[in-house]
Parts: C-alpha cells; structure tokens; sequence
C-alpha cells in the first residue's frame, strides 16, 4: 500500500477503532497511527461502562427506555449544559451500538444494565459494562481491525507519534507526519482521535490556569491532537467545564500508576463510618451526601483538591471495606504498603505524618463524636454509626482527580473541526474525548465519555467513504 490513504487516523483508541474498522468496511482505505505499544488507548485500562437505551438487553428485562429520556437524563444530570444537538445524535446511536457489540460476543456483566451511582444517577438501569472492564470491549474491536489489516484494508502503526499536519497550499489538512523517519502520510481526510491531555501537566495549566491535576487520566494521553488542532486554526471550546472526580487514590499497584476510585465512599453503595478533612484538619461535606457532583464540587474546593478519609481501629474493623472496589488482598497490600494510607497511634501524630494542621483535626473529631452521640451534626450528616476514638487512627489521602479531559476542539455535526469563523478547515475531522466535554458539559453523565467516543467514531467512519 502507498503512501496515500482515504483516512489518516492518529490515535487508535476508542474513537479510532470503530472510525478505522467502519471505515474500512466500506472501502477505505486507513491509515491507523498509534503512539503507544499497542492499540486501545482508554479501553486498555477504563471501568468501560456504556450507556444506552432502547437496548435487547432492557426490553428483555421488562425495561421501558428510549433515547428521549436517556437525553432528558442527560440534560438533567449536565444541569442544562450539554450541546443538544450531539447529545441528541448519541443517545439515538448508544443503545443499537450496545446491540451490536452484544451481537458481536461482548462478554457483559450479569446484571446489566445497572443504576449506578459513580456518576449523578439516571432515572432508569441503563449503564452497562463487560466481564474485563474496558477490556471487554476491546475483545469485540481487536479482531475486525486485524481482519482488515490480514486484507490490507487497515494499515496499523505502533510506537509512532503524530507530530505535525500536513496542509496543501489551499489550506486543505491532507495528510500528517510522523516521528519515525519524518514519515509523511497522505490522506484525503485527516482524524484527530489522540484523546484528551490528562496527563500533561502543562498543558493542562496552560487550559485550567490555577487548577491542580492529579491525573487518573492514560498516560498517553498529552493532548498533541488538540495542540495540532488549534495550530492550523480550530476554536478551543468547554475549557470553562472543568470538573475532576470525587475521591481518587494513588494506586501505586498498577503498571502505570494514577488516581482512581477507590469506591467506597459512595454512600448508596456503602454507609460512611468515616470522616473526610482538609488540611486544616477540618470537615466540609456531609458525608453521607447523595450527590457525587456536589462532593466533587467540594472536594475541589479544598486546598490542593486533597483531604484525607479519617477512622480509627474499631471502624477498620468493622464497617464495610473502605476500599469498596478492591478484594481483600488489594486491601491488605494497601493498608501496608501505599504511602497514602498512614496510620499513628494518636490524632495528633496522625496529623503531624499527613501535613494536617492537628487542632484542627483533634476539634474536627471531638466534635464529631459528640454529634454521634446527639444525632446533630452541623453539616447535617444523619449516618453516624461510631465514634472515632480508638487508636490506632488512619488517614487515608484523596484527591480531586481528572480522568477525562473538558476542552477540546469545536466541531461541527459532521465532525470536521471548524475554525474562528465557525468554517470547516478542510480534510481535518476530530471524534473522541478530543472534543472536550460536549455531553456531559459542566456535570459528568455517566457513559457518556465512551460510548460517544465509540458511536461518533463508527458514525465518522461510515461517512468517511473512498472516492
Ligand atoms: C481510568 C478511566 C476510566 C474511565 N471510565 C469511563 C467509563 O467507565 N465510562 C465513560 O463513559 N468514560 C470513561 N472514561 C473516559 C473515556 O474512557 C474516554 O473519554 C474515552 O475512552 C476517550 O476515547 P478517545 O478515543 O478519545 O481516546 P483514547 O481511547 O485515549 O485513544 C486515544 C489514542 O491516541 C493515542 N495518541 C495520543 N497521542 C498520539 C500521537 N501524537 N500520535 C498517535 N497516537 C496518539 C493514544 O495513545 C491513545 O491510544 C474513563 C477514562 C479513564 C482514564
């Protein structure tokens, strides 16, 4: 195969699988990049879950939903501020496309679909997720890509990073270099699917002056894609949407380690013994709040977007696991060994080894423990099963902690990437986490980063037809 291709695709995750796979089902011929060892992106290492409606799997389940109420949810838990139109164009494409993947063997979970309370809840089961997390999803991908490599239909370029578009003297993007050998690619349509920049520091500041980033994001992910973007004339848009996740740990186990969710400190899914502090030593929500949006909204309130869960031996003991997502195991090697769990035989040492100020945190428990005794407490917390009281006590740090990235490039309906005057800059589309959040706007809508990112980058893909 030459050199010239009728898509160019920089990144092979979740976008660009489906956009290279449908694709080239009907023809194309595509050239699929890829920066890391392997392809996946997201779906290497993200919880997977989906939303849809209308699904088999609801209507087999006695489940009434359709896309307008999936869209109504979305409104709602966005708070009003997701971009109708492509919310709209989701919710009618998630529910066949979950279809599709079941059709195609994906190795779902038992009792799917599920309520889940992660993210604002949905009104009606509809999040869904496979046997291997991302993973799962992958499984269904991997082999039609490499079907349509076997064919020559889908060339698939590992270890090589996109570093610079190529534009014809009309302005048109017609093809992209590489960095290995300076590789140029050619192609009638150009894709940005590199995903968001949560894992560029940098680059993350330069978007969110001010804003800590305690990244739970893929480690590829530095945002060159958007750079690329706005370097030949795209609009950043949703940068203003910044919202991090409630609660992250630093997970030192994993093969690259990040925050994520320990899971157990959402209160549907498991009662809080625990209290919650900043480095003041002081509480800020009430526990036992139902909204995840109002405890992330708080929790990046705080100094650095950090605080500590507070408990003591008699809570270790006997409330349910803190680290909810965790087996016994995972849990045990936590408690030894991550520097984010401390444990001391007084409050006051336990404040002196995490940096928190220790009146205040010594105040902070004297008075919690007299509301457990009065019911009262002056944040309104009503689940208060235990006193703090007997050491050893333990602090165990949590963050506010960014998996998916808010700015990205404004595109229209079509996905070609639009510049200030709101015109299509040729040859350039962009699908994925690239287009910041366009769904979820300034909430997170559980689902609606990946199965977005999978359903526009089949829709692009389809449409994006050899001559
Ligand atoms: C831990 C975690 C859990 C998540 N859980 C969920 C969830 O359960 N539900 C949900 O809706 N959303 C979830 N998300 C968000 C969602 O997974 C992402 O928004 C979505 O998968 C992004 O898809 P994408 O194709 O845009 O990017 P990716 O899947 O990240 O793919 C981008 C690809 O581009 C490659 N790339 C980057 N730069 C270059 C370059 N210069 N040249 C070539 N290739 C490049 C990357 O290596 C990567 O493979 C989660 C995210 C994370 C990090």
């Amino acid at each position: 195969m030459s050199n010239m291709f009728d898509v160019v695709v920089m990144g092979a995750g979740t976008a660009g699988l489906p956009l290279a796979i449908f694709a080239a089902d009907r023809g194309a011929k595509v050239c699929l990049i890829e920066r890391g060892p392997e392809v996946g992106g997201c779906l290497l290492i993200n919880r997977g879950q989906m939303s849809g409606a209308g699904t088999q799997l609801q209507k087999q389940r006695g489940i009434d939903d359709s896309p307008a109420k999936h869209l109504d949810d979305v409104i709602r838990i966005s708070k009003g501020t997701t971009d109708r139109a492509f919310a709209a164009m989701a919710v009618d494409l998630q529910g066949p496309f979950i279809d599709w993947l079941m059709e195609n063997g994906f190795e779902i979970l038992d009792d799917m679909p599920r309520i889940i309370h992660g993210h604002e809840a949905y009104d009606i089961p509809r999040t869904y997720w496979g046997r291997e997390d991302g993973r799962s999803i992958l499984k269904v991908l991997k082999p039609m890509l490499d079907k349509h490599v076997a064919a020559g239909r889908v060339v698939v370029k590992l270890h090589t990073s996109v570093r610079s578009l190529i534009k014809s003297e009309s302005g048109a993007v017609i093809g992209v270099e590489t960095d290995t050998n300076n590789e140029r690619i050619l192609a009638r349509s150009v894709v940005l699917s590199s995903g968001g920049y949560g894992a560029n520091p940098a680059l993350h500041s330069k978007i969110h002056p001010g804003k800590t980033l305690w990244s739970g994001s893929y480690h590829l992910a530095h945002g060159r894609g958007l750079e690329l973007g706005l370097g030949v004339g795209g609009v950043l848009v949703h940068a203003d949407k910044f919202l991090p996740g409630f609660g992250g740990i630093l997970d030192h186990t994993l093969a690259v380690p990040r925050y994520r969710s320990m899971g157990g400190l959402t209160p549907q899914d498991r009662p809080q013994w625990e209290v919650v502090v900043n480095a003041r030593g002081q509480r800020f929500y009430a526990e036992d709040c139902g909204s995840v949006d109002q405890r992330a909204h708080d929790l990046a309130q705080q100094p650095d977007g950090r605080a500590w869960v507070i408990f003591d031996e008699t809570i270790k003991r006997e409330a349910p696991n803190l680290f909810y997502y965790f087996n016994r195991e995972k849990t045990d090697d936590f408690y030894k060994r991550n520097k984010g769990v401390v444990s001391a035989a007084t409050l006051q040492d336990l404040a002196a080894a995490c940096g928190i100020d220790a009146p205040g945190l010594g105040k902070t428990i004297a008075d919690y423990n007299v509301a457990v005794g009065t019911g009262k407490d002056s944040l309104g917390r009503t689940f208060m099963p235990k006193k703090i009281e007997n050491g050893p006590f333990y602090a165990v740090a949590i963050f506010s902690y960014t998996v998916r990235s808010v700015g990205g490039l404004k595109v229209d309906t079509g996905f070609r990437v639009l510049d200030q005057n709101g015109s299509a800059i040729p040859g350039l589309y962009a699908v994925g986490e690239i287009l910041g959040s366009m769904i979820s706007g300034a909430g997170a809508v559980g689902g609606m980063s990946l199965t977005p990112a999978l359903v526009f980058g089949r829709l692009l893909g389809e449409k994006l037809l050899p001559i």
